[in-house]
């Protein structure tokens, strides 16, 4: 039976006890909120229940008199502790058909290995009555959805590569249609150079006009590792008028915080500093001491980074730095291995070695040990040498754990290269 009044609130409820301890993580739940949230439903509370039968069909029964969609994912295997499309079918009072043409595609599946199919596989055949079927051509398991009264009762996979193109299709489709006309859409800017209060002091008297605005548009700051990101948010039906809306809300902020933005389309610090210098034409290497390779590894987590990323060396005991970057060792024993000089010593190393366009250099102190009154743990220098442009260095004082200063060491010198030559 299909509904006047549009899904507005939803429920997740993950199951599997696997999902309980650290063996596995519910993910799924994690990736449905925010593409509910998308569709204008907003999620209320989500689960994780291990494969219990009666909490399971607890947790169903409050979530039915909660929330207008309840989405199941997990426990639809072929094995006795599945207990999803069971316990959803008995809480509902409905009886379970075998669906003789689900059998035969998880037959076909087996079939293609070479295999026979177990007789157990047929549970994942059943089918609550007057429940739609769905598809999936990623697995055995094909996922339910079943109108109850106002409310829709969705059953997924728990395996995220086949949970997610299905509810994709889902969210494209049936969910659509019942998900009203409201959308939320969002935009983010993501900020370097500047602290949360500074931000907040320079964004605060723009976003504030928003509020009251109809429709409103909701700002959150949110202070995160090496950047401060504002979050824009705004629930509109008119699909050209809600995305255009807040794009204008966001180029807005974007004026008001200038060179510190450094993304405005979601794109992470490693994809932008790579995307200037493909698009300088610029070969890219670093000598890192402190970051132990931190800097390559999170440029080379961008596909396509073969482009621009030419090599580096990590150097981490004096040793190294003079035999591989040739810094001279008088220069190490007059300034100490963290000072600017050495830094800058380091950049120039590994350019001649590499003949790179634009050479970076980390040296400092991560912690917890080998901090001094002059030199403090989270002390650390950063040298750019970028074509055209005078030599940059810098001492930084960073807070926090080891792995806060290097994770900040590498953005802050990420960030000096995009300035440099944006
Ligand atoms: P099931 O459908 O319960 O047989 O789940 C099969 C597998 O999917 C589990 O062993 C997990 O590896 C994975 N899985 C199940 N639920 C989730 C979830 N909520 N998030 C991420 N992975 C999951
Ligand atoms: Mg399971």
């Amino acid at each position: 039976m299909s509904t006047a009044s549009p899904l507005r609130t939803a429920e997740i409820i993950a199951v599997g006890s696997e999902l309980l301890g650290t063996a596995r993580l519910d993910t799924n739940s994690l990736l449905l909120t925010e593409q509910l949230a998308s569709m204008g439903i907003e999620v209320l509370t989500k689960h994780v229940v291990g494969d219990h039968r009666a909490t399971l069909a607890q947790v169903f029964r409050e979530a039915r008199a909660r929330s207008d969609l309840i989405v199941f994912t997990g426990g639809l295997g072929p094995t006795d502790d599945d207990l999803t499309r069971d316990v959803v079918a008995d809480v509902l009072g409905r009886a379970m058909d075998i669906d003789e043409a689900i059998v035969e595609k998880i037959r076909a599946r087996f079939t293609r290995r070479g295999m026979r199919m177990p007789d157990v596989n047929r549970r994942q055949a059943q089918v609550p009555r007057g429940a739609t079927v769905l598809d999936n051509p990623n697995g055995t398991a094909p996922g339910l959805l079943i109108d109850d009264d106002h409310r829709v009762v969705v059953l997924l996979p728990g395996p995220p590569r086949e949970m997610k193109p299905m509810f994709e299709k889902l969210a494209a489709g049936a969910l659509a249609a019942r998900a009203g006309a409201e959308r939320v859409y969002t935009a983010s800017l993501f900020i370097t150079g500047r602290s949360e209060s500074d931000v907040e002091q320079t964004v605060q008297p723009i976003y504030s006009r928003w509020r009251d605005a109809t429709p409103p548009i909701v700002t959150t700051i949110l202070a995160a590792m090496g950047q401060i990101e504002l979050h824009l948010s705004l629930r509109a039906a008119d699909g050209a008028k809600g995305p255009a809306e807040v794009s204008r809300a966001r180029d807005e902020l974007a004026r008001a915080l200038g060179d510190d933005v450094y993304s405005t389309d979601g794109r992470m610090m490693p994809e932008v500093v790579g995307d200037l210098l493909r698009t300088g034409g610029y070969s890219f290497a670093a000598a890192e001491s402190c970051t132990g390779g931190l800097l390559l590894s999170r440029l080379t987590d961008v596909p396509g980074s073969s482009d621009y990323v030419h090599g580096g060396i990590v150097a981490y005991d004096n040793d190294a730095k003079i035999a591989w970057l040739d810094v001279p060792r008088a220069l190490i024993a007059q300034h100490g291995a963290v000072s600017e000089p050495v830094a800058i010593a380091m950049a120039e190393g590994i350019r001649a070695l590499t003949g790179a366009d634009v050479a970076v250099a980390i040296t400092g102190i991560a912690g917890p040990g080998g901090g001094t009154p002059e030199k403090p743990v989270g002390t650390v220098v950063i040298a750019v040498l970028a074509p055209e442009r005078a030599a940059y260095v810098r001492t930084y004082s960073f807070l926090g754990g080891r792995d806060m200063v290097k994770f900040q060491s590498t953005q802050a010198a990420l960030d000096r290269v995009r300035r440099m030559i944006a």
